[in-house]
């Protein structure tokens, strides 16, 4: 018997940009008597199915984007005998679906890693349950990656996390409902033990996957100071001061060590938590900018975010503090009009983001936006007989890429303004622009290659619809990944440091 873990998708490119946490967690919560488990991420190689015995357990890991091929993956693999799981943001949203189209035995609700040995035992005495209930794991008991069991030479970054939850609310992000409003801290020391591990490993890159590394904003503090309780205001004041502790034990790693995340814009009025980051060698933060318009932000429950000039500034903020920004605009919103894009991208040129991605509007399920969509759908258009409400059941080649009606603009002209921002902002001379941030001719190679890297990635293979586009972007971008890899990370140490 074996266990098999399976991050499933349709594209692979022979090197991973970041490597799939979920996976290596599994794997770590995999009771040792079971042996190492296979691990398979797809996004590097396909899934050789003929690895699969009668009587294995296929655990496999979805969200909405690779359902489809989760779930050819799940029937294929109990044809051949074995026990099928599926756990992840999709399942837990719909575990009905999992069965009827995944050929699960067993679905896993909420966060798998505490539930996962009972999983594999009940499979083995041949009682899978249909549903466990994950729940939501408190931040102190979330497990590190087991990451001796990565393949060589595979991904670019590593990832740690750090904190689960997001205290806001946009409308089109499922995180806040199925991941939970509370920030799940984990301990600094674990964190901090885990990252010397992949450091020895070679990783000076590390993504912290975090939901949102800022949960407590300068302006939740002001509202908690107004109550006359003081129970909220204490609670977000320790939040914050174990933000800054885990910070202050990243800033002793070695300097040679590179952060990411992912922030809300909010954390530019709180210098004193960008100057904490810089010194913790977080250097950069993914920022969902979202909409450069007032309106739009109002339509996606995110005026916290600012809009205009005032935005620009808000930006550049990061930069000032030495945190690089990739940001992160979302089209095809009911206020865009044909001259948002331009803006768009204007906006981000002036603000000096380091990257950009331009990502069109979805009704993703768990979301605000895709309820209400759904609603509306009185007699719901068909593709393949599949109702456009459960687009996620068509292959990738099958999906339109635009789903919500527009009031001014026609699916073909978002997606090809999208494309166009795209090509104006990842253009050679806008990108060797940006890299001269970068003092040295190493790091200003690095920053040109993995900025067309992002863009083969996810802009040609992910909103292209001709599907010769789609082939050479994925060739290209396998063709990249190999040289990137090499410029960031370092060969295996012999010890930790
Ligand atoms: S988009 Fe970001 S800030 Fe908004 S709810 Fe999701 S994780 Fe939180």
């Amino acid at each position: 018997m074996r266990i098999h873990l399976v991050n499933p998708s349709d594209i692979s490119f022979g090197v991973g940009v970041i490597t799939p946490r979920w996976l290596y967690v599994l794997a770590a919560a995999t009771p040792v008597e079971y042996g190492a488990p296979a691990v398979i991420d797809e996004t590097l190689e396909q899934f050789d199915l003929s690895t699969v015995s009668a009587g294995d357990v296929v655990g496999i890991g979805i969200h909405t984007a690779n359902a489809y091929r989760g779930y050819e993956l799940g029937r294929a693999a109990r044809e051949k005998g074995a026990y099928v799981v599926f756990g992840g943001i999709h399942p837990t949203l719909y575990p009905d679906e999992a069965r009827e189209h995944g050929g699960a035995h067993a679905v896993v609700r909420g966060d798998g890693d505490h539930v996962w040995s009972t999983v594999i035992a009940d499979c083995l005495a041949q009682q899978p349950r249909d549903l466990y209930e994950g729940g939501q794991v408190a931040g102190r008991s979330f497990y590190g990656g087991r990451w001796e069991l990565l393949p060589k030479d595979a991904y670019m970054f590593a990832s740690v996390q750090t904190v689960r939850g997001c205290p806001k609310h946009c409308s089109f992000c499922s995180v806040w409902r199925t991941d939970g409003q509370e920030a799940r801290m984990r301990g600094a020391e674990d964190v901090v033990d885990e990252i010397r591990d992949l450091r020895s490993r070679g990783f000076k890159f590390i993504m912290l996957a975090d939901d949102n590394f800022y949960p407590v904003a300068m302006n939740d503090l002001a509202m908690a100071r107004r109550r006359t309780d003081p129970t909220a205001l204490n609670e977000l004041e320790g939040i914050r001061r174990e933000r800054f502790e885990l910070m202050e034990r990243l800033a002793d790693l070695p300097d040679d060590m590179n952060f990411y995340t992912q922030i809300t814009m909010e954390a530019a009025e709180d210098t004193e938590f960008l100057d904490a980051m810089r010194k913790a060698h977080i250097r950069g933060a993914l920022v969902g900018v979202e909409s450069v318009t007032p309106e739009g932000l109002k339509a996606i429950y995110k005026d916290f975010n600012l809009a205009g000039d005032a935005l620009i500034e808000r930006l550049q903020v990061f930069r000032k503090h030495g945190v690089h920004v990739l940001g992160s605009f979302i089209f095809g919103l009911p206020t865009d009009t044909a001259a948002t894009f331009d803006a768009t991208v204007a906006l981000a040129e002036a603000a000096d983001v380091s990257f950009a991605q331009f990502v069109l509007l979805q009704p993703f399920p768990g979301t605000v936006d895709f309820e209400k969509w759904e609603r509306t759908q009185v007699d719901t258009p068909k593709v393949d007989n599949v109702p456009l409400t459960r687009h996620w059941l068509l292959p990738s080649s099958r999906r339109p890429k635009i789903y919500m009606p527009h009031p001014s603009l026609k699916p073909e002209q978002i997606r090809e303004y999208t494309q166009q921002v795209w090509d104006r902002f990842y253009s050679l001379p806008a990108t060797w622009k940006r890299a001269k941030c970068i003092r040295s001719f190493k790091g200003r190679l690095a920053f040109v290659l993995i900025s067309k890297l992002y863009r083969q990635m996810y802009a040609n293979t992910g909103i292209a619809t001709d599907s010769a586009r789609h082939a050479r972007a994925n060739r290209m971008a396998r063709w990249l990944a190999k040289p990137c890899r090499r410029l960031f990370v370092s060969p295996v140490r012999a010890t930790a440091q």
